[in-house]
């Protein structure tokens, strides 16, 4: 298996709570990590309709970009009443012509379930897809997701996107109520993470 050099990774995303949650995932391992926008890239469009195609995307446009290796989440809420939705489709919901509002995104959604009656508890999955691109194309993916329910209203103001509306199964604060370090112990990023970790970290070709 191929090994990745700490501090040559390129974090493949523009989201600054995203990018947070890596550094603090990644910094214990001995990686300090550049993001997308520290190289001046621009956001390649996201047209795949699963969570891998659009982590490939975002993974390879990156590696390609910088000549160094990048890892790409894509993420998204995945609501069971809602059918999986809004699913890869998570961060639209938010979108405005004045960028991204997440109180809204979160209104859509208790009122999708509003307007369909679902019932308590309104059962759902955070997922993350990352993938680990290298510039000659080489890739590995790895997959997380954390059960939970959503409430309403929303609670706390940690976090970023939904964490307010997301309680984990087990526990009694949302994502956005706990503290980070928390989060980032049972979060579906560190579910993927942990795979990337033992696969990657310490590992010869
Ligand atoms: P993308 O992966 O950049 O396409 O965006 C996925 C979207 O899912 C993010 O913009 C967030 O709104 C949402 N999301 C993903 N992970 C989390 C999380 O840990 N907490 C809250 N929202 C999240």
């Amino acid at each position: 298996m191929r090994k990745l050099d700490p501090g040559k990774l390129v974090i493949a995303t523009h989201n600054k709570g995203k990018l947070e949650e890596f550094r603090a995932l990644l910094e214990p391992h001995g990686y300090s990590v550049k993001s997308a926008g520290d190289f001046g890239l621009t956001e390649p469009a996201e047209t795949e309709s699963t969570f891998i195609g659009n982590a490939r995307i975002k993974a390879h446009y990156a590696a390609k970009a910088t000549g160094l290796p990048a890892l790409a989440d894509d993420s998204g809420l995945c609501v069971d009443a809602l059918d999986g939705a809004p699913g890869v489709y998570t961060a639209d919901w938010a979108e405005t012509p004045a960028g991204r509002d997440w109180t809204l995104a979160m209104t859509k959604v208790q009122t999708a379930l509003d307007d369909r009656a679902a019932p308590e508890p309104r059962t759902a999955r955070f997922c993350a897809t990352m993938v680990l691109a290298w510039p000659d194309g080489e890739d590995m993916i790895f997959e997380g997701h954390v059960t939970g329910r959503l409430v309403w209203p929303v609670r706390g103001a940690l976090g970023h996107g939904y964490d307010p509306m997301f309680q984990p199964d087990g526990e009694s604060l949302t994502f956005a109520e706990m503290d980070p370090a928390r989060k980032n112990e049972i979060s579906h990023r560190a579910v993927a993470f942990n795979k990337f970790a033992a696969a990657i970290l310490g590992s010869d070709r």
